[in-house]
């Protein structure tokens, strides 16, 4: 045909032939645009009508004929429904074809012409036949029979055979260009990109389907990849601060600590501290579970920044984490650092902010720990060198970049985040950052006991061991899925509902309740009262602070646990036990099956394996799907592929030096922009 091959890649669907305004919209609904979201669009599930046989062979199950099709009649049923009905003879035998409400077909079909026929061959009533069955002329490229026949994700309106339709219209007409390297595609045995495209949809067998999607999970992960890459890059490019390790000093410091670091918080130091004596900026990702005692690695690089006549800022989600940090600094810093200190929240009044931010701009102070008022513009700093930003998932780009800027050269940048990730993950996201693990606990703290409790005993759990725990003084969480009742209609505890019910069980104890519709200032209050022993039970949603730490805190208890990740559990869990006393966890559940999942949480401490237990028995989203990383959700490829996304992280780093070898790629190019526009930092 003259008109093949005429329709570029992003060109909006509506340029395809059979693609209306109706159908147009539809597409939308299932974030379809352009040609290229479309062929990208890969199908759910095949169903498998590849087999042709003989009508006088047909034994029930699916099956595909190549017959003629006579005696087409129609009538309705005793309930008013349209059936029509028919006979399928091949030379062999004939059998019957019923249509259910799709009175249209009888006008279709052509006596003459050969017909695939393909559907479920059953015993209907009384009679054997074949009910439904899709018909399509017998022609050299079947799209709906007489093959594994693609199923999409769909909307209402739109058929699967229309969609199928309109994929192999767009395969046939558009001009698919190679996106990777021919140097990749030879390494790899990858299949070039158009066949790819086609296979993936119309496959001749189920490996040629798999070989497709493997070309094209490599394609999406190489896109992130390079995107991290040339972010790294672009970040190594800049000058930094060299800084010098004042060893002298940070003996000192750690002899004067009230406890011993551990083997890894020393590794985590060096390492840390080591990336701050060259000129590229050290911009790395201090990964370890709660409690681990990421803090006091941080103030070590703050110190040591300080020392080198510098100042460093750390910025935290909550005006309580940052003020957390502050105590924490009051107890662990040396004097001479610590009167050189300042925690900066939105909370200050205007006379003290406005002090504090002077005392900044002439380098009086030499350590700012603050929310994000200390990005404000207001803000400004004669030496910035070292920002330290804690759980940084909670943070933007924009928050993020904004503390970056307000040094004058690219300072060092310290991230930490308290919620383990698996390897591949941790790739994918942070492909940039170098990642340094604190892999261990300090060895003073006891494992936190962790129970199954199954809610037949539930009452007897809240007034008999829950009491018991009050009775001695100690503070208890309660974690519920819902805040109220009228939320949902389905078995969750709410936070209202335990809390009325503790007022029977439990009435002696001081109970409050924190929840995401508060506002922060009222969440603050009451993490604080909680903080200073005033309350016993606190009843909550997943909202209480990650970082929070409460020593006198011993029990958590968590209503419907099935209903939680295991990784999320963990760091549910983690918000006790941080003291010496003896922690308590105790997972409430309804469902048996669920339990299975769960005792891995008895015996299991590690958060990063709990969540690659996760990620095997759960998908990404339960770890992913919390982290705000929609832009890099993958479609085709699978996030626990560890080796795949590490075999696209080695291509990324031996193809790319600069952003201008993408130019001779312009589909990569465009997709690796796209992607950098919200991941660069710089
Ligand atoms: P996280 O890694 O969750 O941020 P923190 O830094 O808040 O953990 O540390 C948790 C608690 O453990 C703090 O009270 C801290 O002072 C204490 N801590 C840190 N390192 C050690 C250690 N090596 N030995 C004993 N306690 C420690
Ligand atoms: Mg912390």
């Amino acid at each position: 045909m003259a008109d093949t091959h005429d329709i570029a890649n992003n060109s909006p669907v509506s340029t395809l032939r059979g693609v209306g305004p109706s159908v147009e919209q539809k597409l939308h609904k299932l974030g379809i645009k352009t040609v290229q979201d479309l062929v990208e669009n890969i199908p759910r599930s095949f169903d498998d009508y590849s087999r042709l046989v003989d009508i006088s062979k047909v034994r029930p199950g699916k099956v595909t004929l190549k017959a003629k099709i006579h005696n087409v009649s129609s009538r309705y049923s005793k309930n008013g429904l349209p059936i029509v009905e028919a006979i399928a003879r091949d030379g062999t035998g004939q059998l019957h074809l019923t249509w259910f409400s799709q009175p249209y077909i009888k006008n279709t079909i052509k006596p003459d012409s050969d017909y695939y026929i393909s559907g479920e061959f059953a015993k209907n009533y009384k009679y054997f036949s074949i009910v439904n069955p899709k018909i399509e002329l017998v022609s050299s490229f079947p799209k709906h029979t007489a093959r594994l026949v693609p199923n999409y994700r769909l909307t209402k309106g739109l058929s699967a055979a229309v969609l199928r339709k309109i994929i192999a219209t767009a395969l046939e007409r558009t001009v698919i260009q190679e996106t990777l390297p021919d140097w990749i595609i030879e390494k790899l045995s990858l299949m070039p990109r158009g066949e790819a495209l086609k296979a993936v949809h119309f496959p001749d067998d189920v490996h040629m389907f798999e070989s497709a999607k493997e070309r094209l999970a490599f394609e999406e992960l190489f896109v992130i990849m390079l995107a991290s890459e040339l972010n790294r890059k672009d970040f190594a490019a800049q000058n930094s601060y060299r800084h010098k390790i004042k060893e002298q000093k940070l003996k000192e410091f750690t002899e004067s600590l009230p406890f011993t670091l551990t083997a890894d918080q020393k590794i985590a130091a060096w390492k840390l501290l080591n990336m701050t004596t060259q000129d590229v900026p050290m911009n790395s990702l201090l990964q370890g579970d709660v409690g681990s005692g990421k803090t006091v690695v941080a103030l070590m690089c703050a110190y040591n920044c300080v020392e080198n006549g510098a100042q460093a800022a750390l910025m935290a989600p909550t005006e309580l984490l940052a003020s957390q940090h502050f105590e924490t600094c009051k107890k662990l810093l040396p004097a001479s650092i610590m009167s050189k200190t300042i925690l900066l929240t939105g909370s200050l009044s205007p006379k003290d902010k406005k002090s504090y931010q002077e005392r900044i701009k002439k380098g009086d102070v030499a350590f700012v720990i603050g929310t994000h008022a200390l990005v404000q513009d207001s803000v400004t700093f004669t030496s910035l060198e070292l920002a330290i930003v804690d759980e940084q998932h909670r943070f933007g780009v924009e928050q993020r970049k904004a503390l970056q800027n307000k040094a004058d050269r690219m300072p060092h940048v310290l991230h930490m985040s308290a919620t383990p990730i698996p390897r591949s993950i941790a790739l994918t996201l942070y492909g940039e950052l170098d990642v340094v693990t604190i892999g261990s606990k300090p060895s003073n703290r006891l494992p936190v006991k962790t129970t199954i409790v199954s809610s037949d005993h539930r009452r007897e759990f809240y007034s008999n061991k829950l009491v018991e725990i009050v009775e001695k003084g100690e503070q208890v969480f309660i974690v519920a899925p819902l805040i109220s009742d009228s939320e949902k209609s389905d078995s969750k505890y709410s936070v209202e509902k335990v809390s009325a019910e503790l007022g029977r069980w439990a009435p002696n104890a001081n109970c409050k309740v924190i929840h995401g519709k508060m506002s922060q200032e009222e969440k603050d209050k009451i993490m604080l009262e909680m903080k200073q022993g005033k309350v016993d039970i606190l009843v909550a949603t997943t909202v209480i602070e990650v970082g929070i730490d409460i020593p006198n805190a011993t029990m958590m208890v968590i209503e419907n646990a099935d209903s939680f990740g295991l990784a999320q559990l963990h760091q549910l869990r983690g918000r006790v036990g941080r003291g010496e006393k003896q922690g308590y966890c105790v997972l409430l559940s309804t469902s048996k099956e669920a339990n299975q999942r769960l005792k891995a949480l008895e015996s299991e401490t590690s958060g990063f394996k709990l969540s690659e237990y996760d990620l095997e028995l759960r998908g990404p989203g339960a770890i992913y799907g919390s982290m705000q990383h929609g832009a890099l959700d993958l479609r085709i490829a699978k996030i626990s592929d560890t080796k795949l996304i590490e075999t696209t992280r080695d291509m990324a780093k031996q193809f790319i030096e600069t952003q201008e070898e993408l130019l001779k790629y312009p589909v990569l190019d465009e997709r690796v922009s796209s992607i950098r526009a919200i991941t660069n930092l710089n």
